[in-house]
């Protein structure tokens, strides 16, 4: 047991557990970090936004190669693709960030703890005692006045599955010998319109089977329309309102049979299957029943200082009642944990003021209300929408695809929501998450300078265009 308590456990690394560890060693606290897994970084960075999003890059790549000519870059021959260098890059891109997250750890002088943790129950006299059971059987105690739980999330699959080499998840797909000549993949969330995209542009004949109307279903209609219209120009297979029945594994590939949008039994074959229908959290195995803290369908209640019903225990990340999934809602928990452990100044968090962005082709990004929510809570809106046809820059990089949607108040003019898909969704988008966070209006907007010729330039044709005074439509 440790002879001074912590003055807080964090378990999980993932980037909700590593960011709120950094903090509290900023703070001047004494962290521990406890991770089961040999490397740190969770999924975001091991087999989530990180590794993926370097794919992502080698497609684009890929497809901006295919047009070399056309760009003026002669000589080059026919392109053909590595993709053991593909990997090893990836790999390396990994297993750079990994080093560097041990290095930030020592650099703050957090300990960490290579095992499994399990709660034992409330505090006593202030202090929490948590079970520690290493890879090699060895168990021991460690003590902290505080806990942060964050340990994530896991990819579901559907009943009777099992990943292997062809039911693939988001952990597979990212090692695969080589892309796959076809690619079915159920589930038209994030990480299934992700792969998707990128396995497309590797040449893939890709089908989307979604089961609700439409891919995309928690973005803005017009953003799933316009994303279906352009996978649709890319030769991908869009399926909506499909009932996957069955996943059969056949001689060389898999065999998907599902129901139609029209109640018709339709089947699939192909040689990869993508299993993307959503992540259950890790609450099941972290010794919560025998605390007070509360469920809600597998996922940590949490105060808006992320504080669970068990006082001193806090959750933040993929676990975590009412927030979406996504690493900076994680890892901005983590920092409103902390401050609120260290007794510094935070902000709650905001449902309505997290981004959302997509690393599809066309990207997408988007923060606030759609057009569809802000009517339902009674809205009074006006709505402003500018293609990126009309943006030089969009001609210049080639991308012409997509839209800034801005929702706003009709009488005084506060920005609701903005949904962008199109080229750098979703780097465009931390503009809109600032105006909203700063309560700029519609009006003051439309005077805010935009540098030219900018990719941002839409936002501000975007916000004229709300008062029917876009400039370059
Ligand atoms: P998701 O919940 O976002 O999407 C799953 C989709 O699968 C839904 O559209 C759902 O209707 C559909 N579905 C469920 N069961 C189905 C079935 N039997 N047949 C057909 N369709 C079915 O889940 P995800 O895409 O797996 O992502 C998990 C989480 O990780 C999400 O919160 C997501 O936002 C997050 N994530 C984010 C990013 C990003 O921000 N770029 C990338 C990857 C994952």
């Amino acid at each position: 047991m440790a002879e001074t308590p912590y003055d807080v456990a964090v378990i999980g690394s993932g980037p909700a557990g590593y960011t709120a560890a950094i903090r509290g060693a900023e703070y001047g606290l004494k962290v521990a970090l406890i991770e089961k897994d040999d490397r740190l970084g969770g999924t975001c960075l091991l087999v989530g936004c990180i590794p993926t999003k370097t794919l992502l890059f080698n497609a684009e790549l890929w497809d901006y190669l295919k047009n070399a000519p056309e760009y003026g870059i002669a000589g080059i021959g026919t392109p053909a693709l590595d993709w053991a260098a593909v990997m090893k890059r990836k790999n390396a891109i990994v297993a750079r960030h990994v080093k560097g997250l041990e290095f930030l750890m020592r650099k703050h002088k957090i300990t960490i703890v290579r095992a499994t943790a399990q709660l034992t129950g409330p505090a006593k006299d202030g202090v929490h005692t948590v079970d520690l059971l290493r890879a090699d059987g060895q168990a021991s105690q460690l003590t902290a006045k505080n806990l942060i739980l964050a340990t994530g999330s896991e990819a579901k699959l559907l009943p009777g599955l099992t990943a292997g080499d062809r039911i693939l998840t988001n952990i597979e797909i990212l090692s695969l010998n080589e892309p796959p000549r076809s690619l079915i993949v159920i589930g038209a969330g994030a990480v299934g319109v992700e792969f998707g995209s990128i396995f497309r542009s590797f040449g893939a004949e890709v089908t989307i089977l979604e089961f609700l109307p439409r891919i995309m279903p928690l973005e803005d209609e017009e953003i799933s329309k316009e994303l279906t219209r352009t996978f649709k120009k890319r030769g991908i297979d869009v399926n909506t309102g499909a009932r996957v029945e069955k996943v059969e594994r056949t001689e060389t590939g898999v065999k998907v049979s599902y129901t139609d949008a029209n109640g018709k039994p339709q089947m699939k074959e192909g040689e990869k299957v993508l299993v993307a229908v959503g992540r259950a959290p890790r609450t099941d195995q972290v010794g919560l029943d025998k605390t007070k803290i509360g469920l809600d369908r597998g996922f940590v209640k949490v105060d808006e200082a992320m504080q669970t019903a068990e006082p001193g225990i806090f959750a933040i990340g993929d676990i975590v009642a009412g927030l979406p999934q996504l690493a900076h809602s994680g890892s901005m928990g983590g920092l409103v944990a902390m401050a609120r452990i260290a007794g510094r100044y935070y902000r709650p968090m905001r449902r309505e003021r997290i981004p959302a962005c997509t690393f599809t082709e066309p990207q997408i990004g988007s923060v606030g209300l759609t057009e569809a929510q802000a009517r339902e809570k009674g809205h009074e809106i006006k709505v402003g929408k500018f293609p990126f046809a009309g943006n030089s820059k969009a001609t210049i990089v080639d991308s012409h695809d997509g839209f800034v949607k801005i929702v706003s108040d009709a009488k005084y003019g506060e920005i609701l929501g903005v949904h962008i898909i199109g080229p750098q969704a979703t780097e465009i988008i931390a503009e809109a998450v600032v105006a909203m966070d700063a309560e700029a209006t519609v009006e003051e907007l439309m005077f805010t300078v935009h540098a030219h010729p900018t990719l941002a330039e839409a936002m501000l044709d975007a916000y004229g265009a709300v008062e029917g005074m876009a400039i370059n439509a």
